[in-house]
């Protein structure tokens, strides 16, 4: 049965939605994911034909922005459409919910000729795009430490590099690369620079595919030698590309919280399957107070990381962005995948680590959650020091 999705606060628009992509998923993803998770070529056409599909229904790109065919304003709207997406490891490239961060950001920093040769062609589903600040060698928690530079000269910035971890490398058509453009007497918030390179330019190599716990998700390495691009694919101000780093860590840390709230979800309903299966019942798995504990821990996880979400979504949307919600929201959603993953591999014991049900799969995008878009340490450290600055100046902290 499908969820009913009673919230009063969201639109119909985002409830008639969410009810499309829940059902898109049930049918269409989920008795796919065998094939899906099978790489090469037949799993990428299905991808492929899969997106077709999901376009046909009206469901590809929801949360692009509405001037480029998006169909959600908010984002504490989205969740709700999201977390439907997100109940399926495979939903990001099928919905193009993998580009949407891109998309805003383009819409919002990009000037007019980005628009018409890099956003408009990304929406209409002809261009990928990947996003290149992690470098070999560095702390990628640490932009201080990049070191790849470029430097303006004649109308043509050049650019030289190394970046690696990076998402959809291998197919994507261009790249935006965090690159340091002033020296290091120079403050670091006018320091770095964001600048599109389209991955056949002169210079822009993949150097290497790399795997995350033995599977390929397509992260690579690229190398950028004398990579020159025009002036004009410059994104935001020279200088400024820490404010836009910032900017984009925060918008993608909350929506890829809530794919992997949707993710949780699926994992505790899975929970539940193997509870009140045939199997279950014989093990009489629902009178055991451990697994009644599993089943509680992976609940308060979801739901409080589902609350601190809308938190933060609101305050997106409000143009006054929350980074103590955003950080902690990141954080909550990520322990809760974890937490549920973990409950659910356990119930279903050794057919829970093999492929005959999706855990295996979740349990890696889990444990990936706490390094991608900011580790753990660094999450808390943030939100921690925010907390205590407050103090300094205020007896109270207000949750309102
Ligand atoms: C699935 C996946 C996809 C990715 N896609 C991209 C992409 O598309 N583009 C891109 O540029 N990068 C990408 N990355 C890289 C990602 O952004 C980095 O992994 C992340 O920023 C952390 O950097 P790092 O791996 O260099 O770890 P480091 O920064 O070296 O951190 C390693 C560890 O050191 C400790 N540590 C670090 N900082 C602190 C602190 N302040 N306090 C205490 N301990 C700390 C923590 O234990 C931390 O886990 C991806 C990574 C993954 C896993």
């Amino acid at each position: 049965m499908l969820p009913a999705f009673s919230a009063t606060s969201h639109t119909e628009t985002a409830k008639r939605l969410a009810r499309k992509v829940s059902a898109f998923v049930e049918t269409e993803i989920i008795p796919n994911e065998p094939l899906l998770a099978q790489q090469g070529e037949r799993s990428l056409r299905l991808q492929s034909d899969l997106a077709y599909k999901a376009r046909q229904a009206g469901l590809y790109g929801l949360f692009y922005p509405l001037s480029h065919g998006g169909k959600i304003a908010s984002l504490e709207d989205y969740l709700l459409v999201a977390e439907q997406e997100g109940r399926t490891e495979f939903s990001q490239a099928i919905f193009a919910s993998h580009t949407a961060l891109d998309a805003h950001m383009l819409l919002k920093f990009g000037n007019e000729a980005i628009h018409e040769q890099f956003l408009q062609p990304m929406v209409s589903g002809d261009a990928l795009p990947c996003y290149g600040m992690t470098e070999p060698g560095h702390s990628g928690s640490i932009p201080s430490l990049i070191t790849t530079t470029a430097y303006l000269s004649n109308g043509y910035w050049y650019i030289d590099g190394r970046k690696w971890f990076i998402s959809n490398a291998d197919r994507a058509t261009f790249m935006t690369v965090l690159a340091r453009t002033a020296g290091k007497e120079t403050a670091l918030n006018q320091a770095l620079s964001m600048i599109i390179v389209p991955a056949g330019t002169p210079g822009f190599k993949i150097e290497r595919q790399l795997t995350m716990m033995g599977h390929s998700y397509g992260q690579g390495e690229v190398s950028l030698t004398a990579v020159q691009v025009p002036e004009h694919y410059l994104i935001g101000t020279c200088g400024g590309g820490l404010d836009l780093m910032n900017k984009r860590l925060g918008l993608g840390r909350l929506l890829r919280a809530m794919n992997w709230i949707g993710l949780a979800q699926r994992c505790m309903d899975l929970m539940g399957a193997r509870i009140h299966s045939i199997r279950g019942k014989f093990s009489r798995l629902a009178e055991k107070q451990l697994v009644r504990q599993h089943i509680f821990n992976t609940y308060q996880a979801i739901a409080g990381a589902r609350e601190l979400i809308r938190i933060a979504a609101r305050s997106v949307d409000a143009q006054n962005p929350d980074e103590i919600a955003i950080n902690a929201a990141k954080m909550a959603a990520s322990h809760a995948l974890c937490i549920a993953s973990d409950c659910a591999m356990q119930l279903y014991g050794a057919e829970g680590l093999s492929d005959l049900t999706p855990l295996y799969g979740i349990n890696r995008i889990a444990r990936t959650s706490r390094i991608l878009d900011g580790n753990d340490e660094s999450l808390i450290s943030s939100v921690g020091r925010r907390l205590i600055n407050h103090y300094q100046h205020h007896a109270v902290y207000s949750f309102d």
